[in-house]
């Protein structure tokens, strides 16, 4: 199948076969055609399916014959939970409209809002946005909805899950009831169900990714160890294997930054990455690491969500996530594309009840391997499956509203 066969016009295609893809991933080409066609869409995709230009591409055909857009005026809406990933999707929005006359801009908080107002002036054809930002843009009159055609939420599941539920609602209000909707999420659990019923009208529903499994390819490790040794463990593991890449998991961000410390001291060239960095501390760290300057990226889970760094041969995690839904997502990020890849976690007596839920929710014991000098004197218990039905969770308290203009607690 080629992209020219889903009724891509040549400009579009063109640009994706300079990116060097020749065939569309099965989202693409179950999403491309509905789109073009006008349907609402509700997809379950993770990053690394190809979601981004599932939705980028389409959207582009739709607006390439259309009327301008007016000052101030956007055609079509990209929200994402993070500055990271509305950075990435407009990189993606500028990559493939490079034949088109296509004006787009992105905006986010913590960065001045004053170069965003200008960008917004003469209107644009799409605009990427993190919620907050965006209400603080329209609450100052720099965007008006009212030429809007095209709503898509990215990562819904991590909108929701960051508390912007009711931004997203207040947004959805500011729109025109007449629009095309786009629903990706990685999971569809009944909180995303109740957000979408509100949202799409009788969408084609597509699926790619079973939620809640963890590719096959993946190969996982846990490592019982004492909390005192860990650093000492992390920093084994890396030379001992050998890793020229690897994605560290921190619970905190105070861990993050002490860790890359440690790590680099001992020879291993790594940057922390989370909500307190700085937008160019943490773009010069990503940097680093798709090209190899660092060789170790500490993350927490927030700053991590929506970067795209797939392929990833390596992932660790330091200390095991609270939510053993997050443990699924962090370790979607090695192993994708035939690639294989390795998932290890280093797991304190302490955090055995996170590893019997992680095993749980994955319905699989992890494989244990101890190196010597390592072995923990606070027994780590040997895990049993657990196979009664997880409970549905319930739904998540929103958090208080945040200072809009820096939306710091929505970034990790
Ligand atoms: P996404 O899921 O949108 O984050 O995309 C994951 C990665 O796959 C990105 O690096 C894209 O540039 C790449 N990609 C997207 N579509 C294709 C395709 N049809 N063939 C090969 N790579 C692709």
């Amino acid at each position: 199948m080629s992209f020219a066969s889903l009724g891509l016009s040549q400009n579009i295609v063109n640009a994706v076969i300079e990116k060097g893809y020749d065939t569309p991933s099965p989202i693409q080409a179950q999403a491309i055609p509905a789109i073009i066609e006008g349907k609402d869409v509700m997809a379950a995709a993770q990053t690394g399916t190809g979601k981004t230009a599932g939705f980028v591409l389409p959207m582009l055909h739709r607006l390439e014959h259309g009327a301008k857009p007016k000052s101030n005026h956007v055609k079509a809406l990209v929200l994402t939970p993070t500055r990271e990933l509305a950075a990435q999707v407009a990189e993606n929005v500028l990559q493939y409209s490079k034949n088109l006359n296509c004006k787009h801009a992105v905006v986010f908080g913590g960065v001045s809002i004053n170069p965003q107002m200008l960008a917004l002036r003469k209107g644009v054809d799409i605009l990427v946005a993190t919620p907050g930002r965006l209400l603080d843009l329209y609450s100052q009159n720099a965007v008006k909805f009212e030429q809007l055609e095209v709503l898509v939420l990215d990562e819904a599941d991590r909108m929701l899950d960051m508390g912007f539920i009711h931004d997203i609602k207040r947004i959805i209000k500011l729109l025109p009831k007449e629009r095309q909707n786009l629903l990706f999420s990685a999971t569809f659990s009944d909180d995303i169900r109740q957000l979408a019923k509100g949202m799409v009208n009788n969408p084609v529903e597509i699926s790619v990714a079973p939620a809640n499994k963890t590719a096959d390819a993946v190969e996982q490790w846990v490592y019982p160890v004492d909390k005192s040794k860990k650093s000492n463990l992390l920093t084994q593991i890396i030379k001992q294997q050998d890793m020229q890449q690897v994605l560290v998991f921190s619970r905190t961000k105070h861990g993050a930054n002490r860790l890359a410390k440690q790590l680099t001291a001992r020879g291993l060239m790594s940057a922390a990455i989370h909500g307190n960095k700085s937008q160019g501390a943490r773009t010069k760290a990503l940097a680093d690491f798709k090209s190899s300057k660092i060789r170790v990226l500490v993350a927490t889970d927030i700053a991590a969500r929506g970067l795209d760094i797939s392929q990833l041969p390596n992932v660790i995690n330091y200390d095991l996530p609270h939510v053993a839904e997050d443990y699924v997502h962090r370790i979607g990020r090695t192993g994708r594309a035939g690639a294989t890849g390795l998932a290890i976690s280093l797991v304190t007596q302490e955090e055995y009840k996170l590893l019997k839920d992680i095993e749980r929710v994955i319905r699989q014991v992890i494989e244990r391997k101890i190196i010597p000098g390592f072995e923990p004197q606070e027994v780590v218990p040997e895990s049993k499956l657990d196979s009664r039905p997880i409970k549905p969770k319930k739904a998540k308290k929103p958090r208080s509203p945040q200072s809009r203009s820096q939306a710091p607690r929505a970034n990790g």
